[in-house]
């Protein structure tokens, strides 16, 4: 069994970004420039946006964080999108979600312009997703497909099966893989005999948001786990939708929690930021 480090493939894939970062400014002039919408003081959300900005210092990127109280409507919301789409300087817009339940999340996404959607959530990006003519890939299923490429574990011809269909995450992963010709089955809430699918899975992928769910029996002697799950276990340490500790002797490559997926959700946000830089000079 391998553990698949996602911190060090995210540090290596940083480091490239780095080197091209500098000559893309060096040759142009110009700095790619990121801008995050916070609204509220959601604890978490605070935590995900450090991250992001410090990850932008650390590889060159010029960050820009709006902050904007709980209390605003969705028109200051609106507003401010409306003038990061038109800032030249600024090539890529995140949101952080989730927003206060008085803003429509969906319209607020929809205001950014296609081509500075960075997170791969806008509409047009999706679409162009599952026509087949990607763009902008969503930053956690696209770092996911990044590291079983990383490992050179073979996607095409196998069986992959997705728990979780959620628009951030089960969808686009069920899409990439798809996309590197995997046979693929999407699981949700709903599946009957959940562990009768997941035992046939070679790649079985879990995005469900609940901590140690997939036991040792759902999984097949061999597979390669990948593991998005984020959550507290009862001791309130970070843990994953597998039970790790079970499961892990089973599997040919597994993902750990903490330092598995997670890192690799802000690179390739870094990634896209970079490859929208590249599209507009
Ligand atoms: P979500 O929007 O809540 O979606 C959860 C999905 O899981 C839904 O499709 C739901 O099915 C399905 N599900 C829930 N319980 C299930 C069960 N018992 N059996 C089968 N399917 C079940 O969550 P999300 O945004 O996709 O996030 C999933 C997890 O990934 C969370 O822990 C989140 O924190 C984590 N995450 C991590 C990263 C990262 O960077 N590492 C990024 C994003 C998310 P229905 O559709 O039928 O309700």
């Amino acid at each position: 069994m391998q553990i698949i480090d996602g911190k060090a493939v995210a540090t290596s894939v940083r480091s490239a970004l780095k080197a091209e970062i500098e000559t893309l400014s060096v040759s142009s002039g110009k700095h790619p420039g990121l801008a995050v919408v916070l609204v509220g003081d959601d604890h978490a959300s605070r935590i995900y946006v450090r991250n992001k900005i410090n990850a932008c210092a650390e590889l060159g990127i010029k960050s820009t964080l709006v902050e904007l109280p709980a209390t605003c409507t969705e028109e200051d919301v609106l507003r401010e999108v409306c003038t990061l789409n038109d800032d030249d300087t600024v090539h890529g817009i995140i949101v952080q979600l989730p927003l206060p339940r008085h803003i429509d999340t969906d319209k607020v996404l929809a205001s950014v312009k296609p081509e500075k959607d960075v997170d791969g959530c806008h509409y047009v990006q999706k679409g162009k997703l599952w026509t087949g003519n990607p763009e902008t890939l969503p930053c956690t299923p696209y770092g996911c497909i990044e590291l079983l490429k990383h490992y050179g574990i073979e996607i095409a011809g196998k069986e992959a099966v997705v728990v979780g269909r959620s628009n951030l995450v089960g969808r686009p992963l069920a899409e990439l893989l798809l996309r590197e010709n995997a046979t693929v089955t999407i699981c949700h809430s709903k599946t009957k005999d959940l562990g009768e699918v997941t035992r046939r899975a070679d790649i079985l992928c879990v995005a469900i948001g609940s901590g140690k769910f997939i036991k040792a029996d759902m999984v097949k002697d061999g597979a390669v786990v990948i593991d998005v799950g984020m959550n507290r276990d009862e001791e309130g340490k970070l843990c994953g939708d597998v039970d790790f500790k079970n499961v892990a002797d089973k599997c040919s490559y597994i993902t750990p929690v903490p330092g598995g997926v997670g890192p690799m959700t802000v690179t390739m946000l870094m990634k896209n930021t970079v490859e929208a830089f590249k599209r507009r000079i």
